[in-house]
């Protein structure tokens, strides 16, 4: 299958998810997974209609910068180290994976000296398994309200990563309590934040995850391939 053909597949089934959820589809939005994939991948994808991407690695992430010159919005997607953030900063649109406040500090560092505003997700680990990253619940909230003091970080909403099940109904609790973490932020009010955003939902699950509540899915084997 051709990227442009897994794509309009992809959106179809992104937009019957939303219905059949009785959420309006533009209010899920598709981020495809770019990396280990060639520039001409994305700009095969891009010419397809398809805007956002998301990268892992910043390394990976450079030297595509220079190379795809098509209007498209770079999403940050794995984890960051903060030695790496002066390498991206002002040319992404959004950092989904903020999960310590040395990080968001950085951010905000470099951002700041360009005068702009980083827009961020904060990524919460909510299975608790050791090799994910992202902030405990508790943590979340907290990471949240010190971001907010941040002159150059815009908190726009959560992101996680469910252990992988063969079976997506089992992601949907991780989900489901990603959603409910999330209204308990903006329950709190928190000056600056925007509780928009939910980042969950993989080629395998994003149904599930559009069911409860998702409006930003990241996309990477159903558009590309295997890696
Ligand atoms: C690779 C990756 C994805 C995409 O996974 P697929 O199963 O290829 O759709 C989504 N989110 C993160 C954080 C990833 O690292």
């Amino acid at each position: 299958m051709s990227i442009s053909s897994n794509l309009a597949q992809i959106n179809q089934r992104i937009h019957a998810a939303a219905i059949k959820a009785e959420r309006d589809p533009a209010a899920v939005h598709l981020v495809a997974v770019s990396k280990t994939r060639p520039s001409t991948d994305i700009i095969e994808a891009f010419q397809a209609g398809q805007t956002i991407f998301g990268e892992n690695y910043i390394q990976e992430l450079v030297p595509k910068l220079a190379e795809v010159t098509e209007a498209v919005k770079w999403h940050v997607i794995g984890h960051l180290q903060s030695n790496k953030v002066k390498y991206i900063a002002g040319q992404v649109a959004l950092i989904h994976s903020v999960d310590r406040i040395s990080l968001a500090t950085e951010i905000d560092r470099q951002w700041g000296k360009l005068n702009k505003i980083c827009d961020v997700l904060v990524q919460v680990n909510i299975s608790g398994e050791t090799s994910k990253s992202g902030t405990t619940e508790e943590g979340a909230i907290q990471l949240v309200r010190e971001s907010a003091l941040l002159p150059h970080i815009r908190v726009r909403g959560l992101m996680t990563m469910p252990p992988f099940f063969d079976d997506p109904e089992a992601a949907r609790p991780f989900f489901a309590e990603l959603r409910r973490l999330s209204e308990v932020v903006t329950a709190l009010n928190i000056s600056g934040v925007d509780m928009t955003e939910l980042s969950m939902g993989m080629s395998g699950d994003f149904e599930a995850a559009i069911q409860e509540g998702a409006t930003l899915v990241r996309i990477g084997t159903a558009i590309f391939g295997n890696r």
